[in-house]
C-alpha cells in the first residue's frame, strides 16, 4: 500500500473540540473525523484497526462455540414494551416512527431481538446451549457523548448471548466467555483487569466488566493483589469494627446552626466516624431512611439494587420535614416513624453515637442500636473508600485505578426469558424457562482506549496485533532507482510472511515523513536513504522503543528481525 494513494489526512494540530488524547490523536493521525456531537466517520486508516479489532474478537467468539448473525438495527416498540425497557431505557433510547405511525427504537443493544428469536424456534433442550453474536452499530443517544468514539452515540459493538437449560450450565459457559473475553484482551496487548460490576439497565444478577487501565478513565476500579477486583460503585465494603464502649445515657444537646456533620463533630468534639448521617430517599415513591457513618457515603447503586426499586432519589425538603419534623439537617433514627429505616453494616456498630434529633437545631448523643433505634434492613450500602480493607483477603488496604470499561459479561438468568416467555421443553417434557447470559464488547472504544493506553508526546504506539499497518518504509528518495529497488524487495517479503506494510512513497521531506509515521504508530520502521544504501545498511526503529533508537541493518536482517518481533507479539509473548 502506498501512502500518496491512500486517504490519510494527518494533521498537526487536533481540533479544539478534542476532549482527550486518545480523541485528538486520532482525529491528527487521519482515522476519524466528527460529523456531529458524538458521530464519526472512520477513515481508511480507522476502519482497518476496527477490522482488525474485530477480527480477534471473531475468532475468540467461534472458538467459544458462538455463531455470528446480523440482526436488523431498528426494533419494533411492542418488543421492547415485553420486557418494560421501552420506559425503563428512558432518552438514553433514539426513539422513532415509520409513515404509519408505527414505533420504533434504534438498537441500543439487542436482548429483546435475539430472545425473540430464539423463543420462536427453540423448542426442545436438545437445540440447547446455543450462542449467537453479532458485529453491529448500536445507538444511545448518551447525555454527554464525549471523549471522541470513547462515548459516542453511534458505536461498534461485538454482542452476544447464550441460552441454556439451567443455571449450571450457564455458569459453565460464562467462564468460557470469560477466558474468551481475556484471550481477546491479552491479544489487543492491553493491561486490564476483570472486575466485577453493577448489571445497571441490561439488568440480570452478576456481572463482569473488563477494564483497561489508564489514568482518563472515567471508571474507579478497586482491587488487591489477592486477585480481588470490582468496579468501586460495586466494591464490597468490609465491615468496620468498632471497639465497643460502655453505653452512656442518651442525652439531648442543643446544636445552634450547626448541622454538617463535620461541624457537628467538631462543635462536640468528636469525630464523623461517631456520627450516624441519615438521608431521607424516595425509592419508587416511597420514603426510606438511610442511615451511614458520617466519614461515609451512601453508595445509590448498592442501595437501589437492596431496595428492588426502578428508580430512588433523594426526597426533597417538604418530605424531609413532614417525615422528621426538623428542617434539613436535622434526621436522625431515634423514634423516627412510619418509615422503612436501612442501615449500614457499620452504622450499628457505633457505640455512643451522635445523630440528628428530628428536632430544630437539636442533636442527641450516646445513642446505640437496639436500644434507641431499630433497622428494618443492615446491609452494606456505602461507597468503598481510601484506606478500606479488602473484603476477599480480609487483610490488605484495598488499592483503587482508574479504568476505561471495554467489555461487559453479565449473567441475565431468566430475566428476558420470563417477560418474553421463551420456553423449552426437557427431557420430562415439562415447560422451563431458558436461562441467558449476554457479553457485550464495544470495538471503537477499545480502539480509542488503546491509544490511550499506549502513546506518547509524538503520537500513537499501536501494538502489534491491531495496528493499522505493521510496518511503515520510508524510502527517502522513492525516484532513486537502487532506493525503489530495496524498498520493493522489503516490501515483497514482508508481504510474503503476511505483515501489512505501508511505502511512504510521497516526494516529502524525510523529516515530516518520520513525523507521521510516529503519529499513525506503525510498529515498525524501515528507513531506506542514499548514505546507508551506500554501505548496505538500512535503519530500523521499532516505534515502542524509543531509547534503543535506530539500528543500521542489512535489509535481509531488517526483514528477519521484523518478523521475529511481530510473530512474538502474535503469539502473545511480547
Ligand atoms: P458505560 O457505563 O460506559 O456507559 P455501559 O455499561 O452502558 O457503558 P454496556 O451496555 O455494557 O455499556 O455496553 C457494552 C460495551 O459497549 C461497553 O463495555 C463499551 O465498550 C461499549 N459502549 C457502551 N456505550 C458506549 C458509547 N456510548 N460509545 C462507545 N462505546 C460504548
Ligand atoms: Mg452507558
Amino acid at each position: 500500500m502506498f501512502f500518496s494513494k491512500m486517504f490519510i489526512p494527518t494533521l498537526r494540530e487536533a481540533p479544539s473540540d478534542a476532549d482527550i488524547v486518545s480523541a485528538k490523536l486520532m482525529i491528527r493521525s487521519g482515522m476519524i473525523r466528527k460529523l456531529a456531537s458524538g458521530l464519526y466517520e472512520f477513515l481508511p486508516l480507522g476502519l482497518r484497526v476496527l477490522r482488525k479489532i474485530e477480527n480477534i474478537i471473531r475468532q475468540e467468539m467461534n472458538a467459544a462455540g458462538g455463531q455470528e448473525v446480523s440482526l436488523p438495527l431498528i426494533f419494533p416498540k411492542d418488543l421492547w414494551l415485553e420486557t418494560g425497557r421501552w420506559n425503563v431505557y428512558g432518552k438514553e433510547l433514539f426513539r422513532l416512527k415509520d409513515r404509519k405511525d408505527a414505533e420504533f427504537c434504534l438498537a441500543p443493544t439487542a436482548e429483546e431481538a435475539v430472545t425473540d428469536l430464539i423463543r420462536k424456534d427453540i423448542k426442545s433442550y436438545k437445540q440447547l446451549p446455543v450462542m449467537l453474536y453479532q458485529f453491529g452499530t448500536k445507538f444511545r443517544d448518551e447525555i454527554r457523548p464525549r471523549f471522541g468514539v470513547m462515548r459516542s452515540r453511534e458505536f461498534l459493538m461485538k454482542d452476544a448471548y447464550s441460552f441454556h437449560a439451567d443455571e449450571v450450565d450457564l455458569e459453565k459457559y460464562y467462564k468460557k466467555m470469560f477466558d474468551a473475553y481475556t484471550n481477546i484482551c491479552v491479544r489487543c496487548g492491553f493491561k486490564f483487569r476483570a472486575v466485577e460490576a453493577s448489571s445497571g439497565a441490561i439488568g440480570g444478577s452478576f456481572s463482569h466488566e473488563f477494564m483497561i487501565l489508564a489514568d482518563t478513565g472515567e471508571e474507579e476500579i478497586a482491587w488487591c493483589d489477592c486477585g480481588y477486583g470490582a468496579n468501586s460503585e460495586k466494591a464490597e465494603c468490609f465491615k468496620n469494627e468498632h471497639p465497643k464502649e460502655k453505653a452512656f445515657s442518651i442525652e439531648e444537646i442543643f446544636t445552634p446552626n450547626v448541622c454538617a456533620v463535620k461541624d457537628v463533630a467538631k462543635f462536640l468534639n468528636s469525630s464523623p466516624k461517631k456520627f450516624v448521617k441519615t438521608m431521607i430517599y424516595i425509592a419508587d415513591e416511597k420514603p426510606v431512611a438511610v442511615l451511614v457513618r458520617g466519614d461515609h457515603e451512601i453508595n445509590e447503586i448498592k442501595l437501589q439494587d437492596l431496595l428492588g426499586a426502578s428508580e430512588i432519589m433523594l426526597a426533597d425538603e417538604r418530605t424531609v420535614i413532614s417525615i422528621t419534623k426538623a428542617p434539613v439537617g436535622f434526621a436522625g433514627p431515634v423514634g423516627l416513624e412510619n418509615i422503612k429505616i436501612v442501615a449500614d453494616l457499620s452504622v450499628i456498630e457505633i457505640s455512643n453515637a451522635i445523630t440528628g434529633a428530628n428536632k430544630k437545631d437539636y442533636h442527641v448523643k450516646n445513642v446505640n442500636y437496639k436500644r434507641d433505634y431499630n433497622a428494618n434492613i443492615i446491609a452494606d450500602i456505602r461507597k468503598v473508600m481510601h484506606g478500606d480493607i479488602c473484603p476477599r483477603c480480609k487483610k490488605e488496604e484495598l488499592r483503587f485505578s482508574r479504568g476505561i470499561e471495554v467489555g461487559h459479561t453479565f449473567k441475565l438468568g431468566t430475566k428476558y426469558s420470563k417477560s418474553m416467555n421463551a420456553t423449552y421443553l426437557d427431557t420430562n417434557g415439562k415447560e422451563n424457562l431458558i436461562v441467558m447470559g449476554c457479553y457485550g464488547i464495544g470495538v471503537t472504544r477499545i480502539l480509542a482506549a488503546t491509544i490511550e493506553q499506549s502513546h506518547d508526546d509524538n503520537g500513537i504506539i499501536w501494538p502489534d496485533n491491531i495496528a493499522p499497518f505493521e510496518v511503515i518504509i520510508i524510502p527517502i528518495n522513492y525516484a532513486d532507482e537502487k532506493i525503489k529497488e530495496v524498498t520493493e524487495k522489503i516490501y515483497k517479503e514482508l508481504s510474503l510472511k503476511g505483515l501489512d506494510i505501508l511505502i511512504d512513497d510521497r516526494d516529502e521531506r524525510a523529516g515530516i515523513k518520520f513525523k507521521d509515521a510516529d503519529l499513525i504508530g506503525i510498529p515498525y520502521r524501515i528507513t531506506i536513504g542514499e548514505k546507508n544504501l551506500a554501505n548496505g545498511n538500512v535503519e530500523l526503529k521499532a516505534r515502542r522503543d524509543e531509547k534503543d533508537g535506530v539500528k543500521l541493518l542489512k535489509p535481509e536482517e531488517a526483514i528477519s528481525e521484523v518478523i521475529i518481533a511481530s510473530q512474538l507479539a502474535n503469539d502473545g509473548q511480547d
